[in-house]
């Protein structure tokens, strides 16, 4: 191991502080004389490099090949760098940064200081990732709409039968676009920072009425049996059940849970929608007699745009987002949604407040 050179003198008075100062940084800083040798780490650079960094090469302690580039660069006279790095770490983590390198006038040290940047990468790729999907789920049904336009004015206009089904083929498609700028939009209501949610007593029981009313003509199309009920034995017309929640974030959250129960469970199937009063929270349970969710999957639903059958929900008018809205509306509101589902046999979703 080379000779390590002391770092100019500071004053005594000065230099705990200052070694103070560097460890309490987030990013992580250490010093290098011409060889590539660190002189000097802080907290932060020791927890990156896993070890003390101090006498060993950039190379040990950053595996990144183009910080060692960037190194020789720089303390071969080069001018200032500012260059991104992604390291792989053990277990398969990855983690980017970004290096500022600055060399010291005349003494020939480098002075190297790493900033992590790995959440903003990840919120670049979520975003990145969001765009494309939404873009996806909006360019499939205005191409469906521009193609039976376009073979309508080619000629199939002249024959009634074929325009009529080419024309409700427009409005299905149309109706799918609706639903999917009408849950962009919530979506967006449900993440933004500036939506309001006013909290206040609501009771679930009169709240799954009037959303079970307004389903009623799906519900009467596929034959099913749809029952509302008490935990507690009562009849519907019995004391509220009351949980804390704002009216229109939970007349949404029932709806989205209540239409997919009626979405995936097959004509004829029964639906039961019951209200509970435990002791620490409001409970409503929407179960249906639906195909069920593998436990692999049960996760990964509440996710944007995530759907266990592409196929089978599109048939049913679905966009992928109902369960992401249902996520983030309540987590606004201070609940708790949960799944448990057998395959073959139904799904159960369970939506928790908290009480007033
Ligand atoms: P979608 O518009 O596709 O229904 P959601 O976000 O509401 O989107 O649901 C995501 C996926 O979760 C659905 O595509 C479906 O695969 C699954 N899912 C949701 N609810 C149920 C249910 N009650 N029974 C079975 N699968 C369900």
């Amino acid at each position: 191991m080379g000779e390590i050179l002391p770092l100019p003198r500071v004053d005594a008075a000065v230099e705990e502080p200052l070694a103070l100062i560097l460890d309490a940084m987030v990013d992580s800083v250490f010093v290098a004389d011409a060889s590539g040798r660190v002189l000097l780490a802080n907290e932060a650079m020791r927890i990156l490099a896993e070890r003390d960094p101090v006498g060993h090469r950039v190379s040990e302690i950053v595996p990144s090949p183009e910080l060692v580039e960037a190194f020789d660069r720089v303390a071969s006279g080069g001018a200032s760098e500012e260059i991104e790095l992604k390291l792989r770490l053990a277990r398969g983590r990855k983690r980017w940064l970004t290096a500022q390198l600055t060399s010291l006038p005349r003494d020939g040290r480098t002075v190297v200081v790493l900033h992590d940047i790995t959440q903003l990468k990840r919120t670049e790729g979520i975003r990145r990732d969001f765009v494309a999907n939404a873009s996806h789920e909006l360019r499939t049904p205005l191409t469906a709409i521009a193609g039976f336009a376009e073979t309508l004015s080619d000629g199939a206009l002249d024959d009634p039968a074929t325009a009529r089904r080419f024309v409700s083929n427009i409005r299905a498609n149309a109706t799918r676009l609706m639903n999917v700028v009408e849950d962009l939009l919530a979506l967006s209501r449900a993440e933004s920072p500036e939506s309001v949610f006013v909290l206040e007593a609501v009771d679930v029981v009169r709240a799954s009425r009037r959303v079970i009313d307004g389903l009623e003509p799906k519900i009467v199309e596929k034959r099913l049996t749809l029952k509302l009920e008490r935990a507690d034995g009562e009849t519907l017309a019995g004391a509220p059940i009351e949980g804390l929640a704002d009216v229109r974030a939970l007349d949404q959250i029932l709806l989205n849970l209540i239409d997919n129960a009626i979405k995936y469970t097959p004509e004829g199937g029964t639906i039961c929608v019951c209200a509970a009063r435990d002791e620490d929270a409001v409970r409503v349970d929407v179960k249906d007699t639906g195909p069920g969710i593998l436990p692999k999957y049960q996760d990964r639903i509440f996710e944007r745009f995530y759907r266990v059958d592409k196929g089978r929900s599109r048939e049913q008018g679905g966009t992928g987002l109902g369960l992401s809205i249902v996520r983030n509306l309540v987590g606004r509101i201070g609940g708790q949604v949960t799944v448990e589902s057998d395959v073959g046999v139904g799904s159960t979703f369970s939506l928790r407040l908290r009480l007033p």
